[in-house]
């Protein structure tokens, strides 16, 4: 297994409801996108830095899916033969500065904020796919595929609709109910039970 190195991490927001609702927000009628920059991304095993200045920032547990073949225009029907395989990603978010900036390129951007784990391209289920987040040992978010509200076939579909994408590029499936900050001294978990797992402590950035 290798992680993997992606010229771009394509995002979704708001893609399972209950977590739409927890943030206040009205439910999308398109997919929406958002990026991260590829410098953001961490192993598993590396620390998240918290900057100073980013005030609350929370964990978001994903399903990541890892493109394989070049994808533009993909019919959903078609979509399972441009993923190379699936990985667990942590989508850090500085809460205040992603109300504050409007655009979310600072508040998703940030170097560390992208843990993701190693690609796996076989022995997994896609119709019974999990993400679980666990802070300090205490489940803090559990949601199934089945809840995306774009699912998987769906996404690639939309996304390869509007950009190319390369082999390489991952794509964070949003995030379940169940978000919260992290604080320095933390351990944050993100697993699809059974296929990945990652874990990264956190701590203040040095200025
Ligand atoms: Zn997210």
């Amino acid at each position: 297994m290798t992680r993997p190195t992606p010229g771009k991490i394509v995002c979704v927001g708001r893609n399972y409801a209950a977590h739409a609702r927890e943030l206040g927000n009205e439910l999308p009628s398109q997919p929406m996108l958002f990026f991260k920059p590829p410098s953001a991304v961490i192993a598993s095993g590396e620390s998240i830095a918290i900057p100073p200045e980013a005030g609350r920032v929370d964990f978001e547990g994903e399903i990541a899916l890892v493109i394989g073949r070049r994808a533009r225009k993909v019919a959903a029907r078609d979509a399972h033969d441009f993923i190379a395989g699936i990985t667990c990603a942590n989508d850090v978010s500085a809460r205040e500065l992603q109300k504050s900036d409007g655009q979310w390129g600072r508040a998703k951007g940030y170097d560390t904020f992208c843990p993701m784990g190693e690609t796996v391209t076989s022995g997994f289920d896609w119709d019974n796919l999990e993400i679980v987040a666990r802070l300090n040992g205490e489940v803090r978010q559990h949601g199934h595929v089945r809840d995306l509200i774009f699912p998987i076939p769906r996404l690639i579909e939309f996304i390869s609709g509007v950009m190319t994408l390369e082999p390489g590029d991952v794509i964070l499936t949003g995030t379940p109910e169940g978000v919260g900050p992290l604080a320095p001294g933390d351990r944050i978990e993100i697993e699809i039970p059974g296929v990945v797992a990652i874990n990264n402590s956190v701590v203040g950035a040095e200025s």
